[in-house]
């Protein structure tokens, strides 16, 4: 077995709705970002790529290559899986943290789970997303941006 952990964080810009974990969910803000900014996909990639030592989500699909420009961050996640199916490796489990006070996650959890579940191919029991505000400080307080932590287990299949 090995373990992943990854980070991610996006500012809030114009917009009428972030991208979190695949699903479109209405907020009074974007985010600023070169591909959809989903924070929890990206957090889920960085902990899938760590789990393997294969670097970061920034190795695989730079910011500065234009083909990602607004990239649907699922196919980041799709290709991160087939790294992982490549190299004998499945997902033991993924356990998932938004950190913001606006938009509300639990509403849209659900259907987040079965989003990164199907891309993963796993069952929707091995995929949790949990949200937690920071009680208005720091950036994620003043609503400035976005934040989320990943934590995977995978295992030899
Ligand atoms: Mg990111």
């Amino acid at each position: 077995m090995r373990i992943g952990q990854g980070f991610d964080v996006h500012a809030f810009g114009e917009g009428d709705h972030v991208m979190l974990g695949g699903v479109r969910v209405a907020h009074s803000q974007g985010v600023l970002a070169h591909s959809d900014g989903d924070v929890v996909l990206h957090a889920l990639c960085d902990a899938l790529l760590g789990a393997l030592a294969l670097g970061d989500i920034g190795k695989h699909f730079p910011p500065s290559d234009e083909k990602w420009r607004g990239a649907d961050s699922r196919s980041f996640v799709r290709a991160v899986a087939a790294m992982l199916v490549e190299r004998g490796y499945t997902l033991g489990n993924a356990d998932i943290t938004v950190i913001c006070e606006a938009p509300k996650v639990g509403p849209h959890a659900q259907a987040m789970r079965e989003v990164i579940a199907a891309d993963l191919g796993v069952d929707i029991d091995a995929i949790s997303i949990k949200a937690t505000t920071t009680e208005t400080l720091g950036f994620t307080g003043r609503r400035e941006g976005i934040a989320a932590l990943a934590t995977v287990l995978v295992q030899r299949s």
